[in-house]
């Protein structure tokens, strides 16, 4: 239950039976209820074969009908460790906050680092500057390559402003896309760089769609950076390999 998408992931032994996404809107209790449901008919499956619930996110304390909560961080480790077992590190960008979680072979979490006290570097500032350009964010990967422009402002509010100016002064949309892209890129490796360097990188959350931004993050982190075929359920993937493991 994140705090702007709501996931449910359905997992039989180690096979995922089926899936869903849908906004969390004003009501987590409701979106929880529903995307569950819509995972359900997804998988072809009743409810009623479901053995076992495990939340996490944000909006997990509205759910009624858990067998167990979990943190968003526990459960993003256990969920990148399905696709890359290898991988020592997993970068979590969401629509709130952002996570860098340093895993063993077993998707247990040995150390983590949150940002989730300002906006720089997560889903949100993205979404909000790039509304500002009149873009949406599944177009980004579709612009011209450029240029970065720089961009100073790491609050949501002033590089809203400084994406206005950049605008007015003729700066091509596509640098400035990519100048937001590399701060997002610069402030997380920076995260990054201060609990582990040199190690190889699954990159989880909704953010992580964004190609650019992952061969950024590369580049800065020096490292490889992998994404799992669907980057935005791999909490509710790692709740859902919990579920089965408490069994
Ligand atoms: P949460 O769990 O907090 O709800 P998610 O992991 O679901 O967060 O990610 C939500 C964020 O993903 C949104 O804030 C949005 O900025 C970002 N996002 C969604 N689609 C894309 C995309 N195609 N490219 C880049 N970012 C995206």
């Amino acid at each position: 239950m994140g705090s702007t998408a709501a996931k449910a992931v359905l997992l039989k032994d180690k096979k995922i039976l089926g899936w869903a996404m849908i906004p969390t809107g004003w009501s987590p209790q409701k979106a929880g209820e529903e995307v569950l449901q819509r995972a359900v008919d997804a998988a072809g499956i009743t409810a009623a074969d479901i053995h076992r619930v495990v939340g996490t996110g944000y909006g997990r304390v509205a759910l009624d009908f858990l067998d167990k909560a979990v943190t968003e961080i526990s459960c993003h480790a256990m969920g990148a460790n399905y696709y890359f077992p290898e991988n020592k590190m997993v970068i979590d960008i969401g629509g709130q906050d952002s996570k860098v979680i340093l895993v063993n072979k077993q998707g247990k979490v040995i150390n983590f680092l949150m940002n989730d006290k300002c906006a720089a570097g997560t889903g949100r500032f993205l979404q909000v500057t790039v509304n500002g350009l009149g873009l949406e964010l599944d177009q980004l990967d579709r612009l011209p390559p450029a240029e970065p422009v720089n961009i100073n402002s790491m609050c949501t509010v002033f590089a809203e402003s400084e994406v206005i100016s950049l605008l007015a002064a003729g700066t091509a949309k596509e640098s400035i896309v990519a100048g937001l892209l590399k701060s997002i890129a610069k402030r997380v490796s920076t995260m990054a760089g201060s609990i582990q360097e040199n190690v190889n990188v699954t990159f989880t959350g909704g953010v992580a769609q964004n190609r650019l931004l992952r061969e950024m993050l590369a580049r800065e982190l020096g490292v490889e950076v992998m994404v799992p075929p669907v980057p935005q359920i791999i909490g509710a993937l790692g709740a859902a390999i919990i579920a089965r493991n408490i069994g």
